[in-house]
């Protein structure tokens, strides 16, 4: 377990291999995606230990919608009612449960690391996810009026609708699986770099969409894998 304040009212909440985030401004929180269905007990965790309850949750920004990012979203909806926040073209992904690359997985279940991430997902209840039902649709652009003011970038290539969220005041940016910054297949090292080609829809289209993030120039970097 990671809880910490990474920069002024940033944290890190999640598994040593999946991330989500908590953003407080004027106390009030946003959530930025949702881990896994197991990760519940944590966020409730999470609130009391900062002293907030369920009023407090603003909002829900969901950078794509994989299982493992996905994973509470719904009970969020139902428990704090907020909806979740995502791009239009990962929608349908978001209400079928997340359909993970199942079989880009299979085949590389040899590797250690990809064997102990499957079987974090089957612990964590990531192949049975709440469809998410009621989702605000979130564009190229916008600079949402929540918790952290966060501007959206849309970096399809991971999946159709991946977007990265930027804090232009606290140069933080969100950016999903645009990036992680551990590879995947070993849990090795600490750079910046794309998913592999296997988990990608599009690697072309991954790697293309980086140029929208360059222009941001230096940030704190915050993956949905990997360390800050
Ligand atoms: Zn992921």
């Amino acid at each position: 377990m990671t809880f910490s304040e990474l920069t002024e009212g940033v944290y890190r909440c999640g598994s040593d291999r999946v991330n989500w985030y908590l953003v407080e401004d004027d106390d009030a929180l946003t959530v930025i995606d949702t881990g896994f269905p197991a990760h519940w007990q944590q966020f409730l965790h999470r609130l009391d230990e900062l002293g907030y309850d369920y009023t407090d949750i603003e909002a829900c920004l969901l950078t794509h919608a994989h299982p493992d990012h996905i994973g509470f979203a719904e009970r969020l909806r139902e428990t704090c009612d907020v909806s979740a926040c995502l791009h239009p073209a990962d929608i349908q992904r978001a209400q079928a449960g997340g359909e993970p690359p199942l079989g880009g997985l299979v085949k590389n279940l040899w590797r250690p690391a990809i064997l102990r991430y499957f079987i974090e997902v089957i612990q964590s209840d990531g192949t049975s996810i709440q469809p998410v039902q009621t989702v605000e649709r979130i564009h190229d652009g916008h600079e949402l009026d929540v918790p952290g003011r966060p501007a959206v970038i849309h970096v399809p290539g991971h999946t159709e609708g991946e977007v990265a969220f930027y804090l232009p005041d606290r140069d933080v940016l969100f950016c999903g699986d645009a990036l992680a910054t551990v590879d995947f297949e070993t849990w090795q090292g600490h750079t910046p770099q794309l998913l592999p080609q296997w988990l990608n829809i599009d690697h072309d289209q991954a790697r293309a969409s980086l140029a929208d993030l360059e222009s941001l120039g230096n940030v704190l970097l915050l993956p949905g894998h990997g360390d800050p």
